[in-house]
C-alpha cells in the first residue's frame, strides 16, 4: 500500500499549494477525481490526485481517502461530482490505492441506476457492492510445509520426526498445526524439522481456490416441452445479449432442470459467470445437492449470514472471475462479477425478493436491469409468476416458455375445499373432522402429510378473560405472540420478548390469560394429541435457525423419517418430497384478511406452492383447503385449477384501477418519536403535493403498523399514471419541504408492503 502524503492546507506559508494558488491556477482534468464512498451521502466527493498517483487513477478503482478526520475506502467514480465544486487547492488528496480488483463499468452503472430508481443515496447502493470490510483486504497467507528433496546430513530421525515426514511424503502441503494433529505429534516437531532444513515452507493464501463446475456432465434426458424451453435458453446464452425469459411451469415440471441447461451452456465459455437468485438461501439445501450432482462441485453461496472470511473469499473470487456460479439471496445481485453471462431468478414471485430496509429495491426487477447492463440473458422462473411478470410476457417484453406437465407420471394434486361453516373443528381445535380422517388414511397407507399454517408461535393473541386486556408490544402497535416452546411472548415486528405473565398485567387476576387462535405450535399440540404415535416435525423460522437445521429437517422428511410436517411459509419453498401425498391448508382465508393490492395474488401463489409439495412422484396427491369462504375467487380458482383465469381477472381489476403494473405507486413512510412532529411533516408534504397531471396523492394517514420500535408512523401514497416520471416528481416534491431532524422520510418505490 502506498503511504498517504501529508496534506498542506491552503494559506500555509511557502507551501507548494501556495505556489499553485498564485503561480499555476490552471488545473488539468487529471488533478481531481470524484470518489463515491459507501455512505448515505448526496453523491460522489471530489479529491485531489497527489503526485504519486498521477495518471494512475481510473474509474472503478478502490482508494483510501480522508473523511472528517478518518480514512474511508471509496471507489473512483465516473464523471463530475454532484456537490459544490471546490477549487483544487481546497481538496484533500487521495491517500492510497486499495489492493482489490476495480469495480467494472457495468456494476458502476448498475449502482447509479438502482440509486436513481429507488431514490437512494448512490453510496448506500455502493455499500451493497463491497461485500463487507474484510473483502477489501487480500486473504492472509498461511505457512505450509512440504518435505525438502533430500534429508539433510546428520538429521536425527526420531519416531515423531518420522511420523511427520511420512505424512508429508504424499506431497500435500500442510500447516504446522494440521501436520502435528494428523501425525500425532507436537507442532514443535514440525518447526524443528523446518529449522533443520528437512522441510520447505510455502506461504499459501488462506482462501483456497474454488473448484470449477463441469458443464460437460450429462443432465437428465429432457421431455419434449422441457427440451423446447431448454433449447430456447441455451441458444440465447450461446448467442449472448440481453434477453429476458419467463419460464412458467407448474410445480414439479422440471424448471430447475431446464435452467440448469442454460447454466451449462454459459459455463462452456471459459471465463463466463452465472448468478442464480433464490428467495431464501437457508432453504435451498436440496437445490445445492442437485447442483452438485449436475455440475460436480458445490456452487458459491452468498447471503447476509455468511462470515467475514467466507465473504472475502467469495467476493474476491467473484471479482477475479474464479467463482463461476453464485447462488444467492437478493444481495448477490450486487457482487462484482467479472463477466456475468447468465442470470436466473428462481421463484420470481417470492415476496422476499423485495428488500424492505435500507435501499428498498426489488431484486427480481433489478436483476432485469443488471442483465441489461451486463448484456446477458435472464430467466425468471416460477409456477406462479407475479402479475407484473405475466404482463411483461403478454406484452412481448419477456419471452414466454411454458411447461404444462409434471415430470414423469406425476400429476398435479387434486384440490378440495373444506367448508368450515358446515364441517367445523371441535371447540378448541383447528382441524376439521374431514381433514383428521384424511390424515389417518394417509398414515395408514404409509405416506406423509403436511399441514400448512402461516403463523409462527403458539397463539397470535393473549387475552385476559376477566378484563379483556390484550397483551401488546411496549414499543409497537402489535399483539405479542406466545411462543410456548420457549415460554415467551414475542413481538414479531421488533423482536421484543418477555416471559408469559402469571397474572393479567392490568387487572392482576391470576390464571386469567387465554391464548386466542392457532399458531403452528398449537397445531403441533393438537396433532400430537390426535396422532400420538406419528412422528412429527415442525418447520418454522423459529425452529429452522441455521441452514443446517433446515437441511436436516428436509432430509428427515425426504427419507421418510417423519410422518407429519407442520410448517409456516417455509414449507412452500420448492422442496421435493416423494412420499408426501396429503397437504392440509389449515386457514386458507388467512392471507386474504385486511388484504392489500396483492393479497389475492399472494394467497393464490402460496396455496399453489404448498399444494405443489404433494404428489410429486408416482403417488397422486390430495390437497384440502379449510376455509370459511370457499366461494372466494382465490379459493374457487384453486379448486377449479384455472389459475390463468384467476390471474386474468386480477389483471383486469388492476388495469381498471390503474394499479401496478398499469399505473405506478410510491409510498412515503414518515416516522419519528414525536407523533405531532411526524404528522406536521405529513401535513406540510400534503400542502406541497405535486400538482402534476396524472398524479394523485393520498394521506398522510396513520400506518396500519402505527407504532414500530417506539416510532410513530404515517404513510402517504403517490399513485401515478404509467408515463409519469415518478422519481422526478418525488424528488422535487421532497426538496420543497423542510423536515426537522426528529422525522424520517422513507421513500418506497413500487411498494409491496403497506404496513
Ligand atoms: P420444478 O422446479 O419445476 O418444481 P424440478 O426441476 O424440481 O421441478 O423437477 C421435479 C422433479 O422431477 C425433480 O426431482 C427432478 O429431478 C425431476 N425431473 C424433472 N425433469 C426431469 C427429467 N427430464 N428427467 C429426470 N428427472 C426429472
Ligand atoms: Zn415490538
Amino acid at each position: 500500500m502506498v503511504a498517504a502524503r501529508e496534506q498542506v492546507a491552503p494559506g500555509e506559508k511557502d507551501g507548494p499549494v501556495q505556489e499553485q494558488l498564485f503561480e499555476d491556477p490552471e488545473e488539468t482534468a487529471d488533478d481531481r477525481v470524484s470518489v463515491l464512498l459507501p455512505l448515505p451521502l448526496g453523491g460522489a466527493l471530489d479529491y485531489r490526485v497527489p503526485d504519486h498517483l498521477a495518471g494512475l487513477l481510473v474509474p472503478g478503482m478502490l482508494v483510501e481517502v480522508p473523511l472528517s478526520g478518518r480514512t474511508a475506502t471509496g471507489v473512483v467514480w465516473d464523471g463530475k461530482s454532484t456537490g459544490k465544486r471546490l477549487p483544487i487547492q481546497k481538496l484533500k488528496p487521495v491517500e492510497a490505492l486499495v489492493d482489490a480488483p476495480p469495480l467494472r463499468e457495468d456494476l458502476r452503472r448498475f449502482v447509479d441506476w438502482v440509486a436513481a430508481y429507488t431514490l437512494s443515496a448512490p453510496g448506500a447502493v455502493l455499500r451493497m457492492c463491497l461485500g463487507g470490510p474484510a473483502s477489501l483486504k487480500p486473504a492472509p497467507v498461511r505457512r505450509h510445509y512440504t518435505p525438502a528433496p533430500g534429508v539433510p546430513d546428520g538429521l536425527k530421525i526420531t519416531p515423531a520426526r518420522k511420523a511427520v515426514l511420512t505424512l508429508l511424503a504424499d506431497g500435500k502441503p500442510r500447516t504446522a498445526s494440521e501436520t502435528a494433529e494428523l501425525a500425532g505429534v507436537g507442532e514443535a516437531v514440525v518447526r524443528g524439522l523446518d529449522k533443520a532444513g528437512a522441510l520447505i515452507a510455502l506461504d499459501i493464501s488462506a482462501d483456497a481456490p474454488y473448484p470449477a463446475p463441469d458443464p460437460t456432465l450429462k443432465g437428465p434426458t429432457l421431455s419434449g416441452e422441457q427440451a423446447v424451453a431448454a433449447d430456447a435458453i441455451r441458444n440465447q446464452v450461446w448467442e449472448g445479449g440481453f434477453a429476458p425469459f419467463l419460464l412458467d411451469g407448474i410445480t414439479g415440471s422440471g424448471k430447475t432442470e431446464v435452467y440448469f441447461e442454460g447454466l451449462a451452456e454459459a459455463l462452456k465459455e471459459k471465463d463466463a459467470q452465472v448468478l442464480v437468485l433464490v428467495p431464501e438461501i437457508a432453504l435451498t439445501s436440496q437445490w445445492l445437492d442437485r447442483f452438485e450432482t449436475r455440475f460436480g462441485v458445490k456452487p458459491i453461496v452468498w447471503h447476509s449470514d455468511i462470515g467475514q472470511a467466507e465473504r472475502r473469499r467469495a467476493w474476491r473470487a467473484v471479482a477475479s472471475g474464479e467463482a463461476r456460479v453464485v447462488v444467492g439471496a437478493r444481495s448477490a445481485l450486487f457482487l462484482p462479477f467479472k463477466h456475468l453471462a447468465f442470470i436466473t431468478v428462481d421463484e420470481e414471485h417470492d415476496p422476499s425478493f423485495k428488500q424492505e430496509e435500507g435501499v428498498m429495491y426489488h431484486a427480481r426487477d433489478m436483476a432485469i436491469v443488471r442483465a441489461k447492463l451486463a448484456n446477458c440473458p435472464v430467466v425468471l422462473a416460477s409456477a406462479t409468476p407475479s402479475l407484473e411478470t405475466l404482463v411483461n410476457a403478454d406484452e412481448g417484453r419477456y419471452r414466454l416458455l411454458k411447461l404444462r406437465e409434471r415430470h414423469g407420471d406425476a400429476v398435479l394434486p387434486e384440490m378440495k375445499a373444506i367448508d368450515l361453516r358446515a364441517e367445523p373443528p371441535e371447540r378448541g381445535t383447528w382441524l376439521s373432522p374431514i381433514l383428521v380422517r384424511e390424515i389417518e388414511e394417509t398414515l395408514k397407507a404409509g405416506e406423509q402429510a403436511m399441514l400448512f399454517l402461516n403463523r409462527r408461535g403458539y397463539a397470535p393473541l393473549t387475552l385476559c378473560r376477566t378484563c379483556g386486556h390484550r397483551i401488546e408490544c411496549p414499543s409497537c402497535s402489535t399483539w405479542l405472540v406466545e411462543h410456548r416452546f420457549r415460554r415467551e411472548l414475542q413481538c414479531h415486528q421488533c423482536g421484543h420478548v418477555e416471559p408469559v405473565p402469571a397474572a393479567c398485567p392490568t387487572c392482576k387476576t391470576e390464571d386469567s390469560l387465554v391464548a386466542c387462535g392457532p399458531g403452528v405450535e398449537r397445531l403441533f399440540e393438537e396433532v400430537s394429541h390426535r396422532f400420538p404415535t406419528a412422528r412429527l416435525g415442525v418447520m418454522t423460522s423459529d425452529t429452522m435457525i441455521h441452514a443446517r437445521d433446515t437441511a436436516h429437517m428436509v432430509q428427515q422428511i425426504a427419507s421418510g423419517h417423519l410422518d407429519i410436517v407442520i410448517g409456516t411459509q417455509i414449507v412452500t419453498k420448492g422442496y421435493h418430497f416423494p412420499n408426501l401425498t396429503l397437504v392440509g391448508v389449515v386457514d386458507a382465508d388467512l392471507g386474504l384478511r385486511g388484504g392489500d393490492l396483492r393479497a389475492g395474488e399472494r394467497t393464490y401463489q402460496q396455496m399453489v406452492q404448498v399444494a405443489g409439495r404433494a404428489g410429486r412422484a408416482d403417488k397422486p396427491g390430495r390437497v384440502y383447503l379449510q376455509s370459511y369462504e370457499p366461494e372466494h375467487p382465490v379459493v374457487a380458482a384453486l379448486l377449479s385449477g384455472d389459475g390463468d383465469a384467476f390471474m386474468a381477472a386480477e389483471k383486469e381489476a388492476r388495469a381498471r384501477h390503474h394499479m401496478p403494473p398499469f399505473g405506478r405507486l410510491a409510498a412515503l413512510i414518515l416516522s419519528g418519536p414525536d407523533m405531532a412532529a411526524v404528522l406536521e411533516v405529513g401535513r406540510k408534504l400534503a400542502a406541497a403535493a405535486p400538482m402534476a397531471e396524472g398524479v394523485n396523492i393520498v394521506g398522510p394517514a396513520p400506518a396500519p403498523l402505527a407504532r414500530l420500535r417506539g416510532q410513530f408512523r404515517f404513510r402517504m401514497l403517490l399513485h401515478a399514471q404509467k408515463g409519469v416520471k415518478t422519481q422526478a416528481v418525488i424528488r422535487s416534491w421532497l426538496s420543497g419541504v423542510k423536515v426537522g431532524s426528529g422525522v424520517r422520510i422513507k421513500v418506497d418505490i413500487d411498494p409491496y408492503s403497506f404496513l
